[in-house]
Parts: structure tokens; C-alpha cells; sequence
């Protein structure tokens, strides 16, 4: 099929839309290591997981062998209010990088939430609504998570409770404002209100915090709360399992005009959006059906798979969450606070590091200021104004289509577009400025939060 017929936007009929989601571990030979209890070493099991998260979501949580759970009803007609999100052919930016590339992406940045977030946060709070719940707590770093649960929340008349990483809390009350209009109560992270906040500021005065210590915190307010349960918006299988929706929507739009992408790219903070785009394709990959490169693409300020530890590590600051086999930079690991966008999570989707260490997906970490000339040179081309976090895979994708240039090769590039920009005015200010600098972290830096992993040898396993 030539090029041209191939239409700038790729919508699915309603019909074709994706009636379950699809569980990549189902299909992987080395499964992602369980989660273990932090106080005795052991395996968590679905009832144990069910005292912090909803038993439902508990159960995904550990479900290695079913393949696709069927999307409740309920769900579908949540999603059709604004997917499918439109597959976009970049035919503006191959021309404005000359690349005989063919270039894709996958914009979920369409709703008022402004991220693919959304995708999960309706689903937890479906299930959490379903059980009788009458509220939920979580974290939120850069803000698009609590935005896009507080949305879900009063879709379903839930309450929600939002830990927002202080930095963030300052530098966007925008974002704050819209998950108050949505209805949720929005606190700075660390607080005084919970014993671990009151640790960590004891131990940190002044700190800006991090995603680790608001996980602490929502996690103890969700355990203390009658009624109440703990969500969470990356990192963990349950979330990846709701965002393959973005990879089965990409997926059923390229093969309805005989699309096969080489190379599949999408930025990586806990991992959700990449684990959703890829899981389709990678599952395909894994029966061996078809091939492709997997690129993960990091902020060199938080490089967690290209410079981590591949070891069991805690989930968060306060070291109450369960443990995880992750890429890990070590959860005392705070990113510094010149960076701009999300992506600062000390640890990885423990899916996403198992593909990692078994050499099935590609890592490379890019420095904030050429992140933010790609976000700039994407939005004079294409129109859509991206999120920082979407950005650092635009980069690592025209870098793709720059090397395409220079080899005539004429690959097909999907990447992930995970959001829109428009919460992220003032770190685009700083770029125009000038005044946007790199952090990258030393070897002693990183050395020295490895150092505070947990000993597994203490554990009798
Ligand atoms: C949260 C977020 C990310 C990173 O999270 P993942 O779990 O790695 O997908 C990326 N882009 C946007 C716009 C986000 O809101």
C-alpha cells in the first residue's frame, strides 16, 4: 500500500475497539519475579496483596498464566467517552527531517486528564467501587496520575485522596486545582499527617520529595482508613495489564492498513505506557510470531534501566510497600530537582525489567535540555504540543529517523505520545529561557543509593 493512502489519523470503529486486555506474562517464558512481603521475605499472596489494594486488582496483580481479562462493561463505556486515542502518521515531521522513516504515534494526551493514565485510573476505581469501597488514596508526582484518578473517582461518587510530591505541588497548583474541581483533597508530600511523612521530613527538613515517600504516605493513610484502599498509577502488573489497551489499540489500527513497525519506542518512568504499547507486539515476539526492537527511553537524571541494579528493592521511601524485582536505583534515590517533567521513579515495572534482563527490550537514557529541543521541533512540525515525558521518547524516536536519513532505510517507527504539555509551561519557560540545565547523577551518586538495598540474605528463604 503506498504511503499516501495511509490516512494522518487512524481512528478504529467502535466496533473494533478491544474488548479485553491483554496480560504479556501469560506469554513470557521467565515471568517477572512476585512481590514479596517486606517484614518476613516471603511471597505475597492475592489475600495478603488485598489489605492494601482491592482484592479484584489483587488477583491481576499475581495472575501470570490468563491472557486477555475481558474489560467490564462498565469500563468500555468509560473508555468510549474519549477512545479510541487516534494513531497518528507523522507525515509533517518526516518531511520536516527529510527521513525516508515512516513515523507513527499513539496520542493519548486527548482527554482532560491529559495522559493515558486515565486508562488505569477508571479501571481501579471500578473495582474498588465494585467491592463497596468508599474512597481511595494515592501519590502523584508530576500530577497526571492524580488528575486522571481524581476523574475516575467522580465518575463513580468515590472519594480520593491524593498525595502530590511537594516540588510538584508548588510548581503546578494548575494541576491541582483541576483535581480539586474533580473533587479529590490534595496534600503536599511529606506531610505532617502520617507518621512516615513526619519521619521523612525529620530526617530531610525542607525536601521536596519524591514519588517514594508520597507512596509511603498514601499507603499509610489507606491502611488506617476503614473503607479505604491504595491505588497506584505505574510500575505495577495490574497497571500494565490496563494500558495494553494503548498496544491493542495501535496494533488492531496498524494492521487495518497492513502496517508492521520495526522499532517500537516509548518513554519510561514506572513503565505503564511502555508495557501497554509493547504488549501486543511483544507478545508476539514471544511466541515468535513476528519480530521487533523495544526501546525504553529515560531521563539521564533518573536512569533506572541503564545504570540501576537489577534486585529486589522497596517500592517506596518508608519501606512499607511490598517488595520488587526491579531495575532499581535504590528507593532513598531523589531525583534532582532541576528535573522537569514525571519520569522520576527510583524503580521500573518488574515486567519491564525482566524483558530488560533477558535482553528482549533496548534501554537508553537522553539529558533534559535535548529532550525539550525535540518537545519544541515536534510541536512546530506536528501541531500537538507534547508532555515533557512524552518527549524523551520523540527524541529518541527522530534520532531513529535522523540515523534512517543518513542509511536510506526506510523503517517504520511507532511510538508512544504519552500526553499533552499544557500543565508543563513553566519547564518549557525554562527551556526558551535558557535556564533548563542536565543533571546527570555521578557513579558514586548512584553507588551510594544501591547501598541502601534491602539485604535479602536477612531473609530465611
Ligand atoms: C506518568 C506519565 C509517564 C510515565 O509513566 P509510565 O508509567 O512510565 O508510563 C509518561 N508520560 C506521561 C504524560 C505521564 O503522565
Amino acid at each position: 500500500m503506498a504511503n499516501k493512502e495511509i490516512p494522518y489519523k487512524i481512528y478504529l470503529e467502535e466496533s473494533e475497539m478491544p474488548k479485553a486486555w491483554y496480560n504479556l506474562r501469560a506469554d513470557m517464558k521467565n515471568k517477572p519475579a512476585p512481590l514479596l512481603n517486606p517484614a518476613t521475605g516471603k511471597l505475597m499472596s492475592a489475600e495478603e496483596l488485598s489489605d492494601v489494594f482491592c482484592a479484584e486488582l489483587a488477583k491481576q496483580e499475581v495472575d501470570e498464566d490468563t491472557a486477555y481479562f475481558p474489560i467490564p462493561e462498565e469500563i468500555l463505556s468509560f473508555y468510549k467517552m474519549y477512545r479510541p486515542a487516534p494513531l497518528v502518521r507523522a507525515y509533517c515531521l518526516e518531511e520536516k527531517l527529510k527521513t525516508p522513516a515512516k513515523i507513527y504515534y499513539k496520542f493519548e494526551g486527548n482527554n482532560t486528564s491529559g495522559s493515558h493514565k486515565l486508562n488505569s485510573a477508571i479501571a481501579q476505581a471500578y473495582y474498588a467501587k465494585k467491592q463497596g469501597l468508599t474512597g481511595v488514596t494515592t501519590e502523584t508526582g508530576a500530577g497526571q496520575w492524580g488528575t486522571a484518578l481524581s476523574m475516575a473517582c467522580a465518575y463513580l461518587g468515590l472519594d480520593c485522596k491524593v498525595y502530590m510530591v511537594k516540588v510538584s505541588y508548588e510548581q503546578k497548583p494548575f494541576r491541582r486545582e483541576v483535581m480539586r474541581t474533580y473533587g479529590a483533597s490534595v496534600t503536599p508530600s511529606p506531610s505532617m499527617e502520617t507518621e512516615v511523612g513526619r519521619r521523612i521530613l525529620e530526617k530531610h527538613p525542607g525536601t521536596g520529595g519524591s514519588l517514594g515517600c508520597a507512596i509511603s504516605e498514601a499507603v499509610e493513610v489507606a491502611t488506617n482508613t476503614p473503607g479505604y484502599r491504595y491505588v497506584l498509577g505505574s510500575v505495577l502488573n495490574q497497571v500494565m495489564l490496563h494500558q495494553s489497551i494503548i498496544g491493542l489499540e495501535a496494533k488492531a489500527a496498524m494492521d487495518k492498513y497492513g502496517i508492521k513497525p520495526d522499532v517500537i519506542i516509548g518513554c519510561a518512568g514506572g513503565g505503564s505506557n511502555l508495557g501497554g504499547l509493547i504488549a501486543p507486539f511483544m507478545g508476539e515476539k514471544l511466541r515468535g510470531e513476528a519480530d521487533y526492537r523495544f526501546i525504553a527511553v529515560e531521563p539521564a537524571s533518573c536512569p533506572s534501566l541503564t545504570r540501576g541494579a537489577f534486585a529486589y528493592d522497596y517500592c517506596d521511601t518508608g519501606m512499607v510497600c511490598p517488595l520488587a524485582k526491579m531495575y532499581t536505583l535504590g528507593s532513598n534515590y531523589i531525583p534532582a530537582p532541576n528535573h522537569a517533567g514525571g519520569l522520576r521513579y527510583h524503580g521500573m515495572s518488574p515486567i519491564l525489567s525482566q524483558l530488560r534482563a533477558d535482553g528482549l527490550l533496548e534501554a537508553i537514557s537522553v539529558p533534559q535540555t535535548e529532550v525539550f529541543a525535540a518537545a519544541e521541533y515536534f510541536a512546530r512540525a506536528e501541531g500537538t504540543l507534547p508532555a515533557p515525558e512524552s518527549s524523551h521518547a520523540i527524541k529518541a524516536a527522530m534520532d531513529e529517523a535522523i540515523r534512517c536519513r543518513e542509511t536510506g532505510e526506510e523503517k517504520t517507527i511507532l511510538f508512544g505520545l504519552t500526553g499533552t504539555g499544557y500543565f508543563d509551561m513553566y519547564a518549557y519557560e525554562k527551556f526558551h529561557d535558557g535556564k533548563m540545565t542536565d543533571y546527570i547523577p555521578s557513579d558514586e551518586e548512584i553507588q551510594k543509593a544501591l547501598s541502601y538495598l534491602p539485604d535479602m540474605s536477612k531473609y530465611d528463604l
